[in-house]
């Protein structure tokens, strides 16, 4: 089975592991290079992502992270870790930095502030069954999407309506939303088959 690491600065680690986990992954919490370079793909939790940029860079773990996106790992990016992959963010600092890869650009914060959190039903192409429950904590959207990369996911109904919520590029997945705390690990079975493929 293949070893899926989760970026253990912030963020529901234990979550994500845990849903991995039953769709038949082995994990490992990421923290050194050394961890970094064992795993099959990569799980960014959600969190503050200037903060885990930041982290990425006090644990040495930016620039070794960043090549191996560019070389072809598989990473699965939340919330935060969806801004972190995007290879353009607006609606943050000016100045935000990302490790990109994914060819979209995301809007910060684009649901409002924390408040304006809120749970909806969505159809995410490449799962099936019932419409996946999906929860929203200051999340972000992506603004659009470039070439490379499709949309899988739009939010149905409301002011954001038609909003995109999930992207697929390869072996790089995202989502707006926290499919970790909702007790449906159809997104990590989708990133699990996405590593078990290769891209
Ligand atoms: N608002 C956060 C950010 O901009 C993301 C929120 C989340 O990951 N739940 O980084």
């Amino acid at each position: 089975n293949p070893l899926i690491g989760v970026l253990a600065l912030q963020g529901d680690v234990r979550e994500h592991r845990a849903a991995l986990e039953s769709s038949g992954a082995r994990t490992v919490g990421v923290r050194r290079v050394a961890e970094l370079e064992a795993v099959d793909g990569l799980v960014l939790p959600g969190g503050e992502s200037t903060t885990i940029d930041k982290l990425l860079r006090i644990f040495d773990l930016y620039e070794p992270l960043q090549k191996a996106i560019a070389d072809g790992l598989p990473v699965y990016g939340s919330c935060a870790g969806m801004i972190l992959l995007a290879d353009t963010v607006v609606g943050g600092t000016s100045d935000q930095q990302t490790l990109g890869g994914l060819d979209v650009v995301v809007r910060r914060n684009a649901f409002g502030r924390q408040v304006d959190s809120f749970e909806t039903d969505l159809d995410v192409e490449g799962v099936e069954g019932p419409p996946v429950h999906a929860a929203f904590i200051r999340a972000p959207w992506v603004e659009s999407t470039g070439p490379r990369a499709s949309a899988i996911a739009t939010i149905r109904t409301g002011p954001a309506a038609g909003r995109i919520v999930a992207v697929r590029q390869g072996g790089l997945l995202a989502t707006s939303f926290h499919p970790e705390i909702t007790g449906d690990a159809r997104i990590h079975q989708l990133f699990v088959s996405i590593v078990r493929k290769g891209y």
